[in-house]
């Protein structure tokens, strides 16, 4: 009996110790009503450049829907004037992504981390005019301490209800709208890319808004919904 209950609080402790009780990963929206976020993210990791993808871009533009990028530091930088022009609409909102995609911050050390997320804010708000708060984790990795990390410095970290894999390759538009239509419930954070990884994105799109819209769905920001 002993030797149970120490099993038992070592595998508890275990839990506690991988969940704190503060750290929370936003995945959904606080609603159950008919809307979804649209996210974006323009990812770019060092020696890779990335630029926006028109097709989507001028898609959201000219039909006037309301999202939210997450773009890298290295990819606000090397497309610095056409953010800053994209994100004078009220309709656009501009997070942080990181400065330049470490795919596992959690293996960085906490100063590298910390710098990661102050130079993407500075420079986000150096070309919107507004600060981001909140931190999208390249490829979603992450741990107890990174999280703890980014939450300390302010941000809420947002992520997606269920990955669209729109970078995955040879993906059909066909197959990326049928795939996202059969997920999507109220109050779902959709995850597609605006940086050209993502060809299929830019012809699904229309589709699933159209769809969604029939099915009396609206968009909104994340920041509309997240205080
Ligand atoms: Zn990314």
């Amino acid at each position: 009996m002993a030797a149970m209950r120490t099993v038992l609080a070592a595998v508890l402790g275990l839990a506690f110790w991988a969940l704190p009780v503060s750290a929370q990963v936003v995945t959904k929206l606080p609603t159950s009503d008919k809307v979804v976020a649209l996210t974006f993210d323009a990812c770019e990791a060092p020696n890779k450049a990335a630029y926006f993808d028109h097709t989507i871009l001028d898609y959201l533009e000219k039909e006037g829907l309301p999202f939210t990028m997450f773009p890298t530091g290295l990819f606000a930088r090397r497309n610095a004037q056409e953010l800053a022009r994209v994100s004078r609409s009220p309709l656009v909102e501009v997070e942080n992504h990181s400065f330049s995609h470490p795919m596992h911050m959690e293996r960085l050390p906490p100063d590298r981390v910390a710098s990661e997320i102050a130079a993407t804010d500075r420079l986000i708000q150096s070309i919107t005019g507004r600060k981001p708060i909140f931190f999208r984790f390249p490829a979603g990795n992450y741990d107890a301490a990174t999280l703890a990390e980014v939450e300390a410095s302010g941000h809420r970290v947002v992520h997606w209800t269920f990955a669209s894999g729109d970078p995955i390759r040879g993906l059909s538009p066909q197959h990326l709208e049928e795939w996202v239509l059969s997920k999507v419930r109220p109050g779902d954070i959709l995850i597609f890319h605006i940086n050209g990884r993502a060809p299929a994105t830019g012809t699904a799109l229309p589709v699933i808004v159209a769809r969604l819209k029939a099915r009396g769905y609206r968009f909104v920001r994340l920041d509309e919904m997240l205080k």
